[in-house]
């Protein structure tokens, strides 16, 4: 039975599911590169890149909430990716349960920024403003909710979620996300990474 609420014409504002919970992950992959290629209709979105991925994986979006929002990622199971350029890419709609991090799904909303393959991840300027953007939006809409990475939930052993590459779970998303939020979500100079052929981030720069 579909209990997806809205429509396509008008996406639910409030998720008939309850939220206290928004995750930071990270793509895993070299920090500071673009994971979106290809240009006009070639096009693929790191969003679309990730899908593939999920895809693989066996994740699935139930069909009706595909049908009712961004097709294009029948897989994907973040609700947000921010790719190097800092754009924000929209997977699935807050209504949905995401399929990011075991057994605190069905409360949660992930984020995904593209890089963080190491394990100390370096984001550009632009992701990790992109990054205080869409959690300050999301505790605004969810006060009750905690911000945590990835790495600082404990797997849950109820099988719900999905199973995560061991050191992938043990460092994602690169960063410690409690030292973030209490710096106003300034991250420190080192894990600012350069745009190509741009020289790194002063210490003391703002995004
Ligand atoms: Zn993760």
């Amino acid at each position: 039975m579909s209990q997806a609420p809205g429509s396509p014409a008008a996406p639910a504002r409030t998720p008939a599911r309850t939220i206290d919970l928004i995750v930071v992950h990270c793509s895993a992959t070299p920090s500071g590169k673009a994971l979106g290629t290809g240009l006009g209709s070639r096009r693929r979105t790191a969003a679309q890149i990730i899908d593939g991925w999920h895809m693989q994986r066996g994740f699935a979006r139930r069909p009706e909430a595909v049908a009712a929002h961004n097709p294009e990622l029948p897989h994907l199971g973040y609700h947000f990716v921010i790719d190097v350029d800092g754009l924000l890419q929209h997977g699935r709609s807050l209504a949905e349960a995401g399929a990011h991090v075991k057994g605190h799904n069905a409360n949660s909303v992930g984020v995904c920024v593209v890089g963080g393959a190491e394990r100390d991840a370096r984001y550009t300027a632009a992701q990790w403003a992109t990054l205080k953007a869409v959690i300050t939006r999301l505790r605004q809409q969810f006060p009750a909710a905690r911000v945590v990475g990835h790495r600082d939930l404990s797997p849950d052993l109820n099988g719900d979620g999905t199973p995560q590459p061991r050191e992938w779970l043990k460092t994602c998303p690169g960063f410690d996300v409690q030292a973030w939020l209490a710096s106003d979500c300034q991250p420190a100079p080192g894990q600012i990474a350069p745009r190509p052929g741009m020289p790194p981030q002063p210490a003391g720069a703002t995004a």
